[in-house]
């Protein structure tokens, strides 16, 4: 086929600037002064835009194509659905959205054999935190300080991220502070003793709040977007203790760290820990149709059998979302995806950002697993003292300049790229952080 020409892609790029300019309205943005990239097409791990300038993409878009962009099977089923039946009400029993729960709920830990369909993650958190609430008769949530859970009523709440934010919907939330060795604030030096210390202070909490007012303890299992924070041996275990002990519903949000994400096709697989409720999205279908979820636990599952869920959406288990489900978790499995992100984090990219480190004094710390990393950028690195964001603006233009589509939040940049991304492509992206950290270490 022939693309456009570059002239009559220039065309294309300023008009789709042009128009996202005058009338759409941005997620998380002031919107006077917005300027963002053109995205036209994308495959694999790259992305371009109209003209035919493409970077890799090691941002995911928002860390959700694990599959990599436009898998054909993914797409072609996609296509077949639309053509069969576009659209069909949740309270039917549509064999499709029956196809994709199984493929769900067999690679969740036994016990957990029921799905809630939503649109995407913040609502799935939202109907986990509701299950919890009606299944308990409780109303607590406690969560993490470092923490992002969605933009809805409860969902954003239980986000620690966004205290500083003002909003109308506090009610029952309380916040305790997750293991995060580099930056912890007490006595903890090595990851055992910062999950002692995190589960000692959520312990405290917990019977300070009174724990038969809580619903709900609910955790990333990675905390990704406040700084992949994966949690020390025996951290979640412990969680899971305390639960039980109190009767608590255990609720882990796998929506970014989920479906290969972490090498697992759930990031809790190496943790041994069994939760009552997981909830889903994003790497489930790579984000090609929006969807979400809950996979739910049997004994909240039974606390609906006679009563009603108040619960429900118009496009619970939409068809087009649950094909794309179905044909994106056929291909991880025949083609080996999950174990590819796996030995792409030990053997490649891992040991790559560990150099880096070594190599660049602006990094503070790498951390990560499977194909979910985050540097760490310090101003200094005996205070720890965050890299300035101007210095981050700069390191995220010149990352663009280079050809890499890279995800930074706050003083640090994560590194995110698909679950099927190549040797060669870590090989091309390790030499773009290089130049771009030296010329932050110069600075
Ligand atoms: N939970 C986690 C762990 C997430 O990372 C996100 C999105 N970044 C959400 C929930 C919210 O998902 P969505 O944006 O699809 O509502």
């Amino acid at each position: 086929t022939t693309g456009p020409t570059a002239v009559e892609g220039a065309g294309l790029d300023a008009r789709a600037r042009e128009l996202d300019r005058a009338h759409v309205f941005h997620s998380w943005s002031a919107q006077g002064a917005l300027s963002p990239m053109v995205v036209a097409g994308g495959l694999g791990s790259r992305v371009w835009d109209h003209e035919g300038r493409s970077w890799l993409d090691f941002s995911c878009q928002l860390v959700n194509v694990n599959i990599g962009h436009q898998h054909p099977k993914v797409v072609a089923a996609i296509q077949e659905q639309a053509a069969t039946l576009a659209t069909v009400a949740p309270s039917t029993a549509a064999l499709v959205r029956g196809e994709a729960a199984r493929r769900i709920t067999e690679r969740a830990p036994a016990g957990l054999d029921k799905v809630f369909f939503t649109n995407g993650g913040a609502d799935a958190v939202e109907n986990a935190i509701r299950m919890a609430r009606l299944h308990t008769g409780r109303d607590k949530v406690v969560s993490t300080y470092r923490s992002y859970h969605g933009n809805t009523g409860a969902a954003v709440v239980a986000t620690g991220d966004w205290r500083r934010v003002p909003n109308e919907f506090a009610r029952g939330h309380v916040h305790v502070f997750g293991p995060y060795l580099y930056r912890s604030e007490f006595w903890a030096t090595t990851p055992e003793e910062e999950g002692e210390r995190a589960l000692q202070h959520l312990r405290r909490v917990v019977e300070s709040e009174g724990p038969s007012g809580i619903a709900a303890v609910l955790l990333e299992t990675v905390p990704g977007t406040a700084g992949v924070l994966v949690p020390p041996p025996g951290y979640l275990a412990g969680v899971r203790a305390l639960c039980d002990r109190h009767g608590i519903v255990m609720i882990l949000d796998e929506v970014m760290a989920g479906f290969g994400r972490t090498g697992e096709w759930f990031a809790l697989d190496a943790h041994d820990v069994v939760p009552d409720l997981i909830t889903f999205a994003k790497g489930v279908n790579s984000g090609y149709v929006p969807v979400g979820g809950v996979v739910i636990g049997e004994e909240v599952a039974a606390s609906f059998d006679e009563r009603v869920f108040p619960g429900g959406l118009t496009y619970s288990g939409h068809p087009l979302a649950a094909a794309s489900i179905v044909a994106a978790l056929d291909a991880m499995a025949e083609e080996g995806i999950v174990d590819h992100a796996r030995r792409i984090g030990t053997d490649v990219l891992g040991p790559g950002l560990a150099a880096l480190a070594e190599r660049h004094r602006v990094v503070g710390e790498v951390r990560g697993v499977g194909v979910f990393w985050a540097l760490e950028l310090v101003a200094d690195r005996a205070t720890r003292e965050p890299l300035p964001a101007a210095s981050m603006a700069r390191a995220k233009s010149e990352l663009l300049a280079r050809g890499l589509l890279p995800l930074t939040a706050d003083n640090r940049i994560h590194v995110v790229p698909p679950c099927v991304v190549t040797d060669d492509e870590v090989a091309e992206a390790l030499e773009a952080y290089d130049a771009v950290l030296t010329l932050l270490d110069e600075e």
